[in-house]
């Protein structure tokens, strides 16, 4: 017999809304991309794709070449099974990917996270065929996280 532990208080829908989110699994932000993208770009039940770093799993660095086709594989899925038509890429401020995994720092950062979201929407568009990417930057304002549109 199984038994119940725990009832969420969230309604269940089946419906899908066709979107899919790429971004850091960095918990510290996770609630507020999810309150940015239910709630700012209006997509709720959107699909997540979490892994350290996010889209700059698809920009291209040698270091993450097993995390990019882990991502294109699962793209790939939602695209075919969930009718996927719109993918929003978010990069987030003080990301800990870059400044220790690929090992940049200060003002560069930001310059090359911007550029990866341009490449990484160019290869999302690519790999999926979809036209609809968006690109975000999430910014650390005190005890808030602000986002700013990047053209992708
Ligand atoms: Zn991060």
């Amino acid at each position: 017999m199984t038994q119940t532990v725990y009832e969420s208080t969230v309604v269940y829908l089946p419906s899908r809304i066709r979107a899919a989110a790429i971004y850091c699994s960095d918990g510290r932000v996770g609630e507020q991309f999810d309150e940015f993208l239910q709630n700012g770009l209006s997509l709720p039940r959107y699909d997540r794709v979490a892994l350290p770093g996010g889209p700059a799993c698809l920009a291209g660095h040698p270091q993450v070449h097993l995390e990019e086709k882990g991502v294109v594989d699962e793209l790939d899925f939602l695209v075919k099974v969930h009718g996927l038509e719109r993918i929003v890429l978010i990069a987030h401020e003080n990301c800990a990917f870059y400044t220790e995994r690929l090992d940049l720092k200060d003002r560069r950062l930001e310059l090359v996270q911007r550029a990866d979201l341009v490449r990484a929407a160019a290869y999302a568009r690519r790999v999926t065929g979809l036209d609809v990417v968006q690109g975000y930057f999430a910014r650390i304002a005190g005890e808030r996280i602000r986002f700013e549109s990047v053209e992708v």
